[in-house]
């Protein structure tokens, strides 16, 4: 099965499956055909999703490393989320749990966390430890995407 998010139709309730290259992408509804926004909230990924997301889009992804003990993470995470509802249609947020996804943590050699990552093309762009603000995080998200 090929890896993919999943967008709750607000007309109707109805789950849609998004294809990882379209999670920036304003859909339809499968059911209803309503329009479906943009995801605007961050995704969790495992080490599949994140693959398909960060090599199919065609906007800058933002990740967010993180651990669920990490009290700085905790503070982190409501700024991420002012991040992805800002960036809707324009970037995509995603947020790894670096215990449940330490293959991932491993690859990009997270050692201190909150880590976030920015990729644009497939590929790593910028890498910074550390709490964020969401202008910040926006502001690092969309500057990869002038620079590409
Ligand atoms: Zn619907």
């Amino acid at each position: 099965m090929a890896a993919s998010t999943h967008r709750t139709c607000s007309a109707c309730g109805r789950t849609n499956r998004i294809p990882p290259s379209h999670v920036a992408d304003r859909g339809t509804c499968g059911a209803c055909k309503a329009p479906l926004p943009p995801s605007s909230r961050p995704i969790d990924v495992d080490a599949a999703l994140f693959d398909a997301i960060v090599g199919s889009a065609r906007v800058p992804v933002l990740v967010d490393f993180w651990a669920t003990w990490c009290g700085p993470c905790r503070m982190a995470a409501p700024e991420v989320e002012r991040a992805a509802a800002e960036l809707a249609g324009k970037a995509v947020v995603l947020k790894v749990d670096t215990d449940q996804n330490q293959d991932l943590a491993a690859r990009y050699q997270i050692r201190s966390i909150p880590s976030f990552a920015v990729f644009s093309n497939g590929k790593l762009v910028s890498m910074q430890p550390g709490m964020a603000r969401a202008s910040d995080l926006i502001r690092r998200a969309l500057g990869s995407a002038n620079a590409a």
